[in-house]
């Protein structure tokens, strides 16, 4: 690399950028010398400046904007004309999640699509990986273009997704069947996950050590009916699926303040006990998103310290007509993806 100016020199003259950039991007501190401009420096004798050639040493740091038309040597390149094949362009695509529940907030899906009529038709296309036929076709309808549009994307429409990793893709065709053309600043695709629960703390825990609190363990007159997760006082209990608050109720000899809630679009109810006295923050009856909080790990009613007891029970409710089964293959596999 030929150096045509001293460092030190080569580094004063880009001071004045390095300053702005430093306002900008938290880049250089005065005095320090960055490291990657001086190599920059000798640009100026006419090498191919990437920004247009500014007329001082040195590129700017990327993002700099104020170099960028002193001195252009030429012309700010013609703005591509616009639509010249007459197809609608895709101005915007944006996706609010990469990673979705099954009854969990849904993700807002936003696009603008530019062309010479006033509408197109839209359709947002899921596709598993490598896999060119898509899982799902959604169709958006007629859509206005130049204004930005949006749609709610929650994994259910024309029945709820498989588990795993998907792309989102959006399609559109003009009245004269003209498809949508995409640019290198806005792709139509978008990377998602998609699962049916997630694990139902967030925050540190562990599985706990003894056999004592895993389901079947024994019990004066019974057998323990969950797995008991010890996690730190006050950690956020979340709706491992979305559906239906049960119970919320107290028993002082066993389960503390605890919460039943009963699975969407599933034959499963949950149970969470020795929950912190006064942190529960839902009702019975209330509907609950997957991920949404409902109350905080404690260690109330037959507890020897903070931990959420949880019990899943399937093929009917729980205590009325359901059975309790092991939930740490489930709660292991949730984990592995929350
Ligand atoms: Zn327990």
């Amino acid at each position: 690399m030929r150096t045509l100016l001293p460092t030190a020199l080569a580094a004063s003259l880009l001071l004045p950028a390095t300053a702005l950039a430093a306002a900008g991007t938290g880049g250089v501190a005065p005095g320090e010398t960055p490291p990657k401009q001086t190599p920059t420096a000798p640009r100026q004798d006419g090498g191919q400046g990437s920004n247009g050639g500014a007329a001082y040493g040195g590129e700017p740091p990327a993002g700099t904007p104020t170099t960028k038309r002193r001195g252009a040597r030429r012309p700010k390149p013609h703005r591509r004309k616009r639509r010249s094949d007459g197809r609608p362009l895709l101005e915007l695509f944006q996706v609010s999640r990469s990673s979705l529940f099954a009854y969990g907030a849904p993700a807002t899906v936003r696009f603008q699509i530019g062309d010479d009529s006033p509408t197109v038709r839209v359709r947002l296309l899921v596709l598993a990986p490598g896999q060119r036929s898509p899982l799902r076709t959604i169709d958006l309808g007629d859509r206005p273009t130049g204004a930005t549009q949006t749609y709610s994307f929650d994994g259910r429409a024309g029945g709820v997704l498989p588990q795993g990793a998907f792309q989102l893709e959006l399609s559109a065709r003009d009245a004269r069947g003209h498809r949508l053309r995409t640019t290198a600043r806005a792709s139509n695709v978008h990377d998602l996950s998609f699962h049916w629960h997630r694990f139902p703390l967030i925050g540190d825990f562990d599985y706990g050590r003894s056999a004592d609190g895993r389901f079947g363990a024994p019990r004066p007159g019974h057998f323990h009916q969950g797995q008991d997760i010890p996690a730190p006082e006050g950690t956020p209990v979340v709706a491992p699926r979305g559906g239906r608050i049960e119970y919320v109720d107290y028993q002082a000899g066993g389960a503390g303040c605890y919460v039943v809630l009963d699975g969407a679009g599933e034959d499963r109810d949950y149970a969470f006990m020795h929950l912190r006295r006064g942190s529960v923050v839902v009702k019975p009856g209330q509907q609950v998103r997957t991920g949404q909080k409902l109350a905080e790990v404690g260690s109330t009613g037959e507890s020897t310290g903070p931990h959420l007891h949880f019990e899943v029970w399937e093929g009917g409710h729980w205590w009325a007509g359901g059975k309790p089964v092991d939930p740490l293959p489930y709660l292991r596999r949730w984990d592995s993806w929350s």
